[in-house]
């Protein structure tokens, strides 16, 4: 066996136990609105915390819980927490904010996923609009009937769903505009293009979004040229580590309890 497969196969073996032993940890990045600068969201970014091997980065093992399927048990840990960590920031009022989900389309291809939703939002008691869920595109490919009926029943019930990586997917327009999306997060990778290229993707997404009466986010902003960029093409919230990167939960506590005082 390669080195690769050894080490593919290790990880494997100790995710299995990774929840129980509570070796998972949320960080929170913050989301702006554009023009006033106001922290609004937070994204919740998973972490793993591996007793030998350190802090591991969820592109290194959020794959590997996809095959073995423990992505259901860990993406119900993470919703939990995130709703549970912005209850408890509200309760010691702060500003509310919404927190934004990373869901998998093996936890959205469930058919009791929306039922798994209604118990987290009851048993933290947080509002429902203070809940956004992230789905790729690739999600809603599959079984399109299916996945309408599903966001319909997630707006009646106020949740927001917004659609991550926009742009690097599938992404047609002609299928987005008959559902409910609130959000489009522009990819990274299109925020940190050449202005040229810039302007013929990013606009377009603001443009027609507007029409479509979605919100634009822009992620993986890193320099006051792309926010600038942003904020005068009248895209709505931005995200990166020109303002935060993803911090944990006490010190965003911090910079929430920070932003309140000023
Ligand atoms: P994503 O959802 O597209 O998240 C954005 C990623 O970009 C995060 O990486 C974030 O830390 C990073 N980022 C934020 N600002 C900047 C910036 O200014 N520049 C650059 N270069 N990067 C920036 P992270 O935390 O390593 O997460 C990677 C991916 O792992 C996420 O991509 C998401 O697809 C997945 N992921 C993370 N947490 C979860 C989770 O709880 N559940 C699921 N299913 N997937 C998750
Ligand atoms: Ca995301
Ligand atoms: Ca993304
Ligand atoms: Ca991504």
């Amino acid at each position: 066996m390669t080195e690769q497969a050894i080490e593919k196969l290790e990880l494997e073996n100790d995710l299995h136990h990774a929840l129980a032993d509570q070796q998972f940890v949320l960080n929170y990045q913050p989301i702006l609105n554009v023009q006033t600068g106001d922290i609004i969201g937070v994204e919740a970014l998973i972490r793993w915390q591996h007793p030998v091997k350190g802090l591991i980065s969820p592109d290194n093992f959020i794959p590997l819980t996809e095959e073995t399927g423990l992505i259901i048990s860990i993406g119900e840990w993470v919703l939990e927490e995130a709703c549970a960590q912005n209850k408890a920031w509200q309760e010691m009022g702060l500003p509310p904010l919404f927190v934004a989900v990373n869901v998998s389309a093996h936890q959205f291809k469930q058919r009791d996923f929306m039922n798994k939703v209604e118990d987290v939002l009851n048993r933290t008691q947080l509002p429902s609009h203070f809940l956004e869920l992230e789905i790729t595109e690739s999600s809603l490919m599959s079984d399109l009937a299916y996945f309408k009926e599903l966001l319909f029943a997630f707006k009646r019930r106020g949740i927001s769903i917004s659609i991550d990586d926009f742009g690097t997917g599938y992404s047609s327009l002609s299928y987005i505009k008959d559902l409910p999306i609130d959000k489009l997060k522009i990819d990274k990778s299109f925020v940190q293009d050449e202005i040229d290229k810039k302007e013929t993707i990013i606009t377009s997404i603001i443009v027609m979004a507007k029409k479509l009466n979605m919100r634009v986010v822009a992620e993986g902003v890193e320099t006051k040229e792309q926010y600038l960029y942003l904020k005068n093409n009248q895209c709505d919230q931005v995200q990166g580590y020109y303002f935060s990167r993803p911090v944990d939960s006490a010190t965003m506590t911090q910079m929430l309890t920070k932003t309140k005082e000023q």
